[in-house]
């Protein structure tokens, strides 16, 4: 068993390659940097995909919440076609190599439009209606095998944030919730649609091994939480207080308006179709999840 991961030097890249590896896989990564047991895109383009590799996973993309990035024109194209002409290459290379059994492309949640009263699963219909749904949508159409491959089957991961000791919203919020300063975005209401990252890795592996399970998977937790509520669960977890909120006006100074909305909205969503391929959670609770991100190594 070999995977390749594109954008596998990130994030939730690193966290999966360790999985995978710990789990008898052996790994190449797709960088735009050339390196030990990776190649580039370049490559992939020109090349296609290596012999005896038998997954892909898509995990590439410029990071959107970076602050010191001001969303101009030029980043705004920098974070869709990093997304969308990743994908693309990815399946166009597996539609000529048949040793590759399976597909899976990691993207968001924001096409499921905010929504107080609405609860969303993966057979809902998603539509474009801001800057990160239109991308998510462009992105998972970018990712589509089309209907003549047979060798391979497509999963379409839609991830909440992504909880972990090691980087993403965790690692943003950390020193201020630690100092005793943390608290809320905003007012708080907006539901926060997350997922362990160990829960994500064996997703991935459990998409990769099933073999019924294709199209669109929801990894989100099961417990639905509000900002508020996991903003708590994390500060109870630190022993801290969650008393101060950040204000709205202050996240929209930082991020504009179409980033923050990753922040200050969010909807209601449901891991149906995951629940019903046989997975099961090892952190189904915001409690969980934030004690063991704070426990001692
Ligand atoms: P990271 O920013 O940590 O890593 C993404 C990787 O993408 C980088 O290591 C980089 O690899 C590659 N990359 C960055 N910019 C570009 C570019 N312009 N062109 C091509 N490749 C690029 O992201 P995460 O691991 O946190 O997230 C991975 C994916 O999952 C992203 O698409 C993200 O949108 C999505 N996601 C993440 C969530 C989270 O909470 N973290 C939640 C929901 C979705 P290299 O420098 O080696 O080329």
């Amino acid at each position: 068993r070999h995977a390749l991961i594109g954008g596998g030097t990130g994030f939730i890249g690193k966290g999966l390659s360790k999985h995978l590896i710990k789990n008898g896989y052996d790994i190449t990564v797709i960088s735009r940097m050339p390196g030990l047991n990776r190649i580039t895109w370049l490559d992939v383009e020109r090349n296609g995909i290596p012999n005896g590799i038998t997954s892909v996973v898509n995990l590439a993309g410029q990071n959107v919440l970076d602050p010191s990035r001001r969303w101009t024109d030029g980043f705004k194209q920098n974070v869709w076609t990093s997304r969308v002409n990743t994908s693309a290459a990815l399946v166009k290379a597996i539609s000529a190599a048949p040793q590759v059994k399976a597909f899976v492309n990691i993207s968001g949640v924001s096409h499921y439009k905010p929504d107080n009263k609405r609860i969303y699963t993966e057979n809902d219909t998603v539509q474009g209606f801001d800057f990160m749904s239109k991308l998510c949508l462009e992105w998972e159409k970018a990712a589509t095998l089309p209907p003549e491959i047979t060798h391979c089957r497509g999963i379409k991961i839609r991830t909440g944030v992504v909880i972990a000791r090691t980087g993403g919203m965790i690692q943003n919020i950390w020193l201020p919730f630690q100092l005793g300063l943390g608290g809320p975005l905003g007012n708080g209401k907006q539901f926060l649609p997350w997922i362990h990252l160990h829960d994500l890795c064996r997703l991935i592996q459990h998409s990769i091994e099933t073999d019924k399970i294709d199209g669109v998977l929801n990894a989100v937790a099961p417990e639905m939480v509000t900002n508020s509520e996991f903003s708590k669960a994390f500060a109870s977890a630190l022993r801290r207080p969650c008393l101060f909120p950040v204000p709205e006006f202050v996240v929209q100074a930082i991020f504009g308006k179409d980033r923050s909305a990753l922040l200050l909205t969010g909807a209601k969503i449901k891991p149906e179709r995951t629940w019903e391929s046989g997975f099961s959670y090892q952190y189904p609770s915001a409690k969980e999840a934030c004690l063991e991100v704070v426990q001692k190594r």
